[in-house]
């Protein structure tokens, strides 16, 4: 197992704190690791300032070919990617080869290609006598601050557009899943130059803040919590920093009458369950139309119930535990608040179930209202609430009526009304009838509190570049 931070082309021991990594499936402590320094943050970025001279100099030819051999590697030890994966995050490893090493894989290849075919800008003679462009330019060190829930692919989705562009890289993984990006980080320092990507590892509070806080960081890019995304914003008005932030979601999914329920159901059986609900696009908040309501209710709990997870055959689990204790008391409170009003019925699971690892039963909120705590707040967790509407105005408005605006889906068999619905949620994605499908030549990003900046497609390239203009004075 990689257990060392890459700073520069060295592999060295973090000094300070030691942090318990451990299996969520058991409960089990993996291992022991000590979080960097600040002299040791201070390395990691005078490395990427130093590579930065150099590769931001390189054609995008040339770092696409350096992308194209880091996803062959890691296509070559996806195995032992999902074999860390599964054991830090302890979802069922099948799930990660399935859904999450592809994906990874898939996300460098296309930023090696999308670095190449950048959008042609304006060139021409705007002043007579003077001849203008605009150029697409990397702007420096990026430090790369990933969450817990999808470990190896939000550091892919950093890393390759912010690399592809001619940036440099500081990449920290959460303290409580740093084991893929560690094997990442070795796997890439036999591939790309020295200093282009660093590995530190350390908790938020002490090592993410020494990041967010370098003087000679430019541009901050963190998948996280609001709380955090705030603390991003202020460490970077020191400086003025440039920022990407992506915060959480509470994704609502408006259900019509007329939609086809069986589908809705078998959607939001995988959409609003998948990794046990620690996603942020999670199909987590449901408006039902009155006239489908009560049969919604009825088979999406029947549905729920009968989701796998904490087998011993670990290809039988469906979902895997929540990453620690700690979140699942933080779920756990979330219900025990909402079952305690009395309009609301939880119509399955809403327990923590018995032995090993921090498992917590699919669980589905009936009778929800606007106003509660579990419709308004990310539970990110195995939940999913349901509220009846019968003014579809009002489901609209509810829908938007959100701090968050990541992601969204609209379920009818009409399409003309499907399109227009989209058209007024303010999501950073809605999708028609389905959910939670993501594809990397699509943006993928927030509204509101959910953040800014996009990850994924052309767009997360133009978020890592900046656009200047040169002008030439003819003759
Ligand atoms: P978190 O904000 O606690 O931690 C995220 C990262 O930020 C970790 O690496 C952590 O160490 C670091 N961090 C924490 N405090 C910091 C500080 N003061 N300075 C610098 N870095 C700091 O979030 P989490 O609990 O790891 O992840 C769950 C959250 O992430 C949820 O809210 C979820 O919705 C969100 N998320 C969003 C997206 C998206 O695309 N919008 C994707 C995945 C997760």
């Amino acid at each position: 197992m990689d257990t060392q931070m890459l700073i520069g082309s060295r592999f060295e021991t973090g000094t300070e704190h030691e942090e318990k990594i451990l299996n969520p499936r058991t409960g089990e402590t993996i291992l022991m690791l000590p979080e960097a320094s600040e002299g040791q943050v201070d390395e990691a970025v005078a490395a990427a300032e130093k590579a930065f001279v150099t590769w931001s100099r390189t054609t995008p030819a040339e770092r696409a070919g350096f992308l194209l051999k880091l996803a062959e590697r890691i296509e070559a030890e996806a195995d032992g990617f999902a074999d860390l994966e599964a054991l830090n995050c302890g979802k069922p490893r099948y799930t990660v080869t399935r859904d999450e090493t592809p994906a990874v894989v898939d996300v460098i290849r296309f930023m090696a290609g999308a670095a190449r075919v950048v959008p042609a800008s304006a060139a021409g003679e705007y002043l007579p006598g003077y001849t203008s462009m605009v150029r697409r330019d990397p702007i420096g060190v990026v430090a790369s601050i990933a969450p817990w829930n999808y470990p190896l692919m939000m550091a892919a989705w950093k890393i390759a557009p912010a690399i592809a562009a001619g940036n440099t890289v500081v990449l920290k993984p959460s303290e409580q899943t740093p084991l893929t990006t560690l094997k990442l980080a070795k796997v890439a320092s036999e591939v790309l130059p020295e200093g282009v990507l660093n590995v530190v590892v350390g908790r938020g509070e002490s090592v993410g803040n020494a990041l967010i806080n370098h003087p000679k960081v430019a541009m901050i890019s963190l998948t996280g919590d609001i709380a955090t995304g705030k603390k991003v914003l202020t460490a970077a008005a020191k400086s003025v920093k440039r920022t990407h932030l992506e915060l959480g979601g509470k994704a609502p999914v408006i259900v019509f009458d007329d939609a086809d329920i069986d589908s809705v159901v078998e959607g939001v059986r995988v959409f609003g369950y998948a990794n046990a609900g620690q996603d942020c696009t999670a199909a987590c908040r449901i408006y039902a139309g009155g006239k489908v309501y009560d049969k919604l209710v009825a088979d999406l709990s029947s549905a729920v119930s009968t989701i796998r997870y904490g087998r011993d055959n670990d290809d039988e689990n469906e979902i895997g535990p929540l990453i620690s204790e700690r979140q699942r008391e933080r779920v756990a409170s979330f219900v025990e608040r909402a079952s305690s009003a009395k309009h609301i019925e939880v119509t399955t699971g809403g327990k923590r179930p018995g032995g090993k690892g921090f498992f917590y039963e699919p669980t589905v909120v009936a009778n929800a209202r606007q106003e509660d705590e579990i419709v308004r707040r990310e539970v990110f967790g195995p939940v999913v609430s349901v509220t009846r509407f019968t003014d579809p105005e009002a489901a609209i408005a509810w829908a938007n009526d959100s701090d968050y605006g990541l992601a969204s889906s609209v379920w009818t068999k009409d399409v003309g009304k499907a399109m227009s619905v989209a058209a007024r949620l303010q999501y950073g994605c809605t999708w028609i009838n389905c959910h939670f499908m993501l594809t990397n030549e699509m943006p993928h990003g927030g509204m509101k509190q959910s953040g800014y900046g996009k990850d994924l497609s052309i767009y997360a390239l133009e978020d890592y570049s900046v656009v200047r203009h040169v002008m030439a004075k003819l003759g």
